[in-house]
């Protein structure tokens, strides 16, 4: 039998193709979950000793602001760890949010220097045009009249 396949959804909007990387700012609301309800796998292995994303039951997000909701199902299907507190949660929201801040920080920053230097380089290089098309405009003519000449 032959499927009539579904075009793949992109999961994350930043992967998106033509997606604006720079541009980008998380819009989650809970960053402990990033609004999925499973706290991330970074995160719970900074609470959970031992935790290990494939065979570790999946850290149920209980932080204060989070408006995600894993469903009954899944809550009863015993594959969720729902340990952690909501005050857990809630400190590691925060040190994501922080960290996002920081990186998103960085990138604005190496952006700049970027910038910096593609307009010094382009200073550099018209600096450079001025000071010696003079003298290529001569090596130049030259190189054609030889040319020219060999013909
Ligand atoms: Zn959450």
């Amino acid at each position: 039998m032959k499927f009539e396949k579904l075009p793949a959804l992109t999961r994350r909007e930043e992967d998106e193709p033509g997606f604006e990387k720079e541009s980008w700012k998380p819009t989650w609301k809970c960053y402990c979950c990033h609004d999925t309800g499973f706290v991330l796998d970074r995160l719970a292995s900074l609470v959970i000793d031992g935790y290990d994303a494939e065979k570790s039951k999946i850290p149920k997000c209980s932080a204060s602001g989070c408006g995600a909701e894993v469903g009954v199902y899944l809550e009863e299907s015993g594959t969720l760890d729902c340990r952690l507190s909501s005050e857990v949660c809630d400190r590691l929201s925060e040190m994501e949010r922080t960290s996002w801040e920081g990186y998103r920080w960085k990138k604005h920053q190496l952006r700049k220097e970027a910038l910096g230097l593609v307009e010094e380089l382009a200073e550099r290089k018209s600096m450079r045009n001025v000071g010696r098309s003079e003298k290529e405009e001569k090596e130049a003519k030259r190189r054609h009249l030889r040319v020219v000449e060999n013909y």
